[in-house]
């Protein structure tokens, strides 16, 4: 036996006495898989439980995922962040039914024209559920690997993403690719870990070349720093005979197809006075006789996003009368706005706020 098939061979035994049972690992539905797949990206596998579960009991197969509408897929995801996955998985799902006949593909191409599905996710797939030679590289392997292998060119430049693939193919168990893929992930989140790796009761400490020279803590390098922006969100709750108006967020930007409250973003938290003289509450007041009352409902919030720092706040606006510009807003009974998929934010500033 070679070196790297005995190291593949190691990290099939650990992880047969390690592994964390998980509703995924007992399937071999694609479906099912690809799902999990999607929930765990960016997600902790603690919160993600809760969410498949969910998902899987109100959408048990691609035909009534397909079936559903965009806003009841978006409210199933709500809390989960990055809710492009979900409408890639809406997506997808309707190009199984309309290109497949609604049978999940399976072969790795056909996997990986489904919108929202990238290398990592379609050889996951398809090694978990058809035993096809593709390895993953995600997180946790680019971590295994450049530790274990003393390698340093850096995860998030094109080199190294391609160094990396071409090693995780050569160290592959090309007989039981889904459990050595599995076995090389779950290593990464439980054993190898990006602090405080556990080395003194690693079965691989031996072959490990950071951990000869040193490099353990060093390992992974990444070149990139995620760039950050800071938005101002200044969010108007308006109230009118115990209704209330939304918007749907539409172009290319944050929460896509969510709903929130009228917005005007600018660059900074405003004053009262400023949203009074703003053009945009001009527009929610024209042709307003009655009398218009504005307070602050909650103090500044921050969300954090990968690449955004969102600052937000929101008014409490008070009209006895509907202005014209108005109706083209959805508009609600407050007490019906948990109906809608909104972003976290605007569900900490409805539950804290309005309740
Ligand atoms: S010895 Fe430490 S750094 Fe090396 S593979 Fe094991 S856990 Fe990771």
């Amino acid at each position: 036996m070679d070196e790297l098939n005995s190291i593949s061979a190691t990290l099939i035994q650990w992880y047969e006495k390690h592994k964390r049972e998980l509703p995924w690992r007992d399937t071999k539905d694609a479906y099912k898989i690809w799902i999990s797949e999607i929930i765990l990206q960016q997600t902790r596998v603690n919160q993600g439980l809760d969410y498949y579960y969910r998902f899987i009991e109100r959408f048990p197969e691609v035909q009534s995922l397909a079936a559903a509408t965009e806003d009841e897929v978006l409210k199933y995801w709500q809390g989960l962040g990055y809710y492009s996955r979900a409408r890639n998985l809406h997506k997808a799902a309707q190009q199984v039914v309309s290109r497949f006949g609604g049978k999940f593909p399976d072969q790795y191409a056909d996997v990986l024209s489904l919108s929202g599905v990238g290398d990592y996710t379609a050889a996951a797939i398809c090694s978990f559920a058809y035993n096809l030679p593709f390895a993953v590289v995600d997180g946790n392997v680019f971590r295994v690997l450049s530790r274990l292998f003393g390698v340093d060119t850096p995860i998030d430049s094109g080199r190294g993403k391609k160094d990396f693939k071409l090693l995780a193919e050569e160290l592959l168990d090309k007989k039981h690719p889904g459990q050595h893929n599995q076995a090389i992930m779950e290593f990464g989140a439980l054993q190898c870990t990006p602090v405080s790796p556990t080395c003194d009761t690693c079965p691989l400490s031996v072959q490990c070349i950071a951990l000869a020279s040193g490099n353990v803590s060093t390992l992974p390098v990444k070149t990139q720093k995620v760039k950050t922006k800071a938005r101002y969100f200044n969010y108007l709750f308006i109230k009118h005979n115990n209704k209330t108006y939304l918007q749907k967020r539409t172009g290319n930007d944050v929460w896509k197809n969510l709903y929130e409250f009228p917005l005007i973003e600018a660059d900074s938290l405003l004053e009262e006075s400023e949203i009074f003289q703003h053009s945009y509450f001009s527009n929610i007041t024209a042709g307003i006789n009655a009398e218009i009352s504005i307070s602050l409902l909650s103090a500044p919030l921050k969300h954090v996003l990968t690449h955004q720092q969102i600052y937000a706040q929101c008014f409490i606006v008070e009209i006895n009368e509907e202005s014209k510009f108005l109706e083209q807003f959805e508009k609600t009974e407050i007490e019906h706005i948990g109906d809608y998929a909104v972003s976290r934010l605007m569900e900490i500033l409805i539950q804290n706020h309005i309740g």
